[in-house]
């Protein structure tokens, strides 16, 4: 198990500067795949250079089961790292990159080559170990950065958006087979990645940076429906969750999410404490929690259509209230087949249950 208890690392040392990493805590079970998400800048190359040992925190412990590791060199931890650029030696052949770590480690040559040629194999690129870096297209050179990392069969593997510099189509099959790779061998493993869709893909739970501290840390289907607060519900999801400004009011008896554009009553299951009542919130539904209803459904709310895109598998519909006095629009999404042409009047309600309140105050 890894665990950072408390971690803070300034770049220029002192305590009371700018963090990049500003109080982390966070443990990692073995074998897990864990990513750490968040925008650029969050301070998630930073955690995992403090992981590797080419940086350490300014304040904090670095666990490795019960062996503090802080001043423990890179190379005596145990890791392999795969960095954005690959880092590559370009005057080695693949086969000499990949034993490279083994090499460094005083193992025999021909040993070393014996295992960057098994190494090799599991991702497919032993047909590649006589070619330098320059001679490979960017996802082979992404496979042997892989497979150096993997060489010295590490206890931890780190990876710094290893998919960055590859296009849409080639990523897919990429994090799939890292995904297959790290089950098959059980390698505990952290990626840091900005791409949400990658992180929630391949992981087992997810760490979400914002400022230099842990958001939310969760399984993604756990992050994506409970979103603990504000940043993590905005960051998560695509198209965004609409996020409305609202007041919770008791209206005869019913609580309602009271906006400047609609009214909603809170089903009974979801009653809330009567000290919520007064509060502001921000009202949070996702676009495909929203859908398009009859008129005389009870729940109906009279929107105005404004702009509907085309995504191929479905259409984004934005829309606004009938007196427009939403600051924002609307997102919701509907299948190809329902006609709608901005400028008409629909009808739309929330999916049973499927709201989030997030308290203003
Ligand atoms: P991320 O990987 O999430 O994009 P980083 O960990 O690289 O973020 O950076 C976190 C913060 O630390 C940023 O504000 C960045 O500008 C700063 N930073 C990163 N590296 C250095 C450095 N070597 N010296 C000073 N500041 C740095
Ligand atoms: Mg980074």
């Amino acid at each position: 198990m890894i665990t950072l208890k408390n971690i803070v690392k300034a770049y220029d040392g002192k305590q009371a500067g700018n963090k990049a990493v500003d109080g982390l805590n966070l443990e990692i079970n073995k074998g897990e795949f864990v990513a750490l998400l968040g925008p650029s800048g969050c301070g998630k190359t930073t955690t995992l250079m403090m992981l590797a040992g080419l940086l350490k925190p300014t304040a904090g412990e670095i666990y490795f089961g019960e062996r503090l590791v802080n001043h423990v060199e890179p190379k005596d931890r145990n890791i392999g790292m795969v960095f954005q650029s690959y880092a590559l030696y370009p005057h080695l052949t693949v086969r000499d990159n990949i034993a490279f770590p083994l090499r460094e480690r005083k193992i025999p040559k021909q040993e070393a080559y014996a295992r960057a040629k098994e190494t090799s194999k599991i991702l497919q690129i032993d047909h590649l170990l006589d070619r330098k870096p320059s001679q490979l297209s960017g996802g082979q050179q992404q496979r042997v950065a892989m497979a150096r990392a993997l060489s010295k069969n590490p206890e931890i593997l780190l990876l710094d958006e290893p998919m960055s510099n590859l296009d849409a189509r080639l990523k897919l099959d990429v994090r799939d087979e890292i995904r297959k790779i790290q089950l098959s061998l059980g390698v505990t493993t952290i990626i840091v990645t900005h791409d949400q869709e990658e992180a929630l893909a391949i992981s087992d739970r997810v760490a979400i940076l914002n400022g230099g501290k842990i958001q939310q840390y969760a399984a993604p289907h756990e992050l994506f429906n409970y979103p603990i607060n504000l940043f993590v519900a905005s960051f998560l999801g695509s198209p965004p969750m609409n996020l409305v400004d609202g007041k919770l009011e008791d209206k005869s008896g019913d609580q309602v999410v009271v906006t400047d554009g609609f009214e909603y009553k809170l089903p009974e299951d979801k009653i809330l404490d009567r000290t919520y009542m007064g509060k502001t919130i921000k009202f949070g539904i996702r676009p495909h929690d929203l859908v398009v209803c009859d008129k005389n459904d009870n729940q109906a709310i009279p929107m105005k259509v404004d702009l509907v895109e085309h995504l191929g598998s479905g259409k984004l519909v934005k829309v606004t209230d009938t007196q427009g006095k939403l600051e924002t629009m609307i997102r919701l999404l509907t299948d190809n087949e329902k006609e709608i042409q901005p400028g008409d009047l629909i009808y739309i309600k929330v999916k049973a249950n499927k709201f989030h309140l997030f308290d203003m105050t």
